[in-house]
């Protein structure tokens, strides 16, 4: 299995080493997301140790503020590194903070131009932002990556699929009373699926509120097997599938 989006690294957790190898012993391979320079060099560092790592890389709305143009030429020089699959998480977020909303748009806007330039897919963060986010990849011509944590309706998933982009599915599907979850699921093709954990956020259940592991992705398979009426043998080989290929891995 492939966790396409989770942040174990040491910033986010202690234990990301015992993580990592623990996942190694067990076939799970990982595509670490950066947040910033220092969390993107960090990756890098651990893609080199580890073979079951993969790096993305790039500039996140929670480091946006701190962020300066230096950075993007700091991120185009990382780029060219071994096993930096893509570029991510990068996005909107206007949960937390809209007044900050021009710099995070000209920050997405330069780093989907790096993607555009080196080929590379995104991989995207869109909370309350979906709309700026669906315009914004639409005219930049960046036609792969993925949606992380799909959190949109059933038309705005299908509307990213017809752009070229996958969905990304995680914890919360298996949270009681996630019928929009289920219903884009039940809707969308197995081809248009990755699973993620976003670990240490968004343990599924039954280890809600714990800290999460791409070991958890167990029962993000089991949940969509039991949604899409399918074995867990082809959930799994479907959408690792579709992340070795997306991701070039
Ligand atoms: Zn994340």
């Amino acid at each position: 299995m492939l966790d396409t989006h989770c942040h174990v690294y040491k910033e986010e957790m202690n234990n990301y080493i015992e993580i990592i190898e623990e996942c190694n012993r067990n076939s799970i391979s990982m595509i670490i997301n950066a947040v910033d320079i220092e969390s993107s060099k960090e990756i890098i560092d651990l893609s080199k140790k580890y073979n079951n790592v993969y790096a993305s890389i790039g500039i996140n709305y929670d480091s946006i503020d701190k962020a300066i143009e230096k950075d993007l030429v700091l991120l185009e020089d990382l780029i060219k590194k071994e096993k930096v699959v893509a570029l991510g998480e990068i996005g909107l977020d206007y949960y937390w903070t809209k007044d900050n909303k021009e710099k995070q748009i000209t920050f997405f806007k330069k780093q989907l131009e790096l993607a555009k330039k080196y080929d590379l897919p995104v991989i995207v963060h869109a909370r309350e932002s979906i709309q700026d986010v669906y315009d914004i990849l639409k005219e930049s011509n960046v036609r792969k990556g993925s949606l992380h944590c799909f959190s949109g309706s059933l038309e705005m998933a299908k509307e990213f699929i017809k752009l070229g982009f996958k969905i990304g599915v995680d914890g919360p599907i298996t949270y009681k009373n996630n019928k929009k979850g289920i219903e884009i699921i039940k809707n969308i093709d197995l081809k248009d699926i990755l699973i993620e954990t976003d670990s240490p956020y968004l343990s599924p259940e039954p280890n809600r509120g714990k800290q999460n592991s791409p070991l958890n992705l167990k029962y993000i398979v089991e949940k969509i097997s039991d949604i899409k009426e399918i074995s867990k043998e082809e959930v799994i080989k479907v959408t690792t599938n579709n992340a070795k290929e997306l991701f070039r891995i």
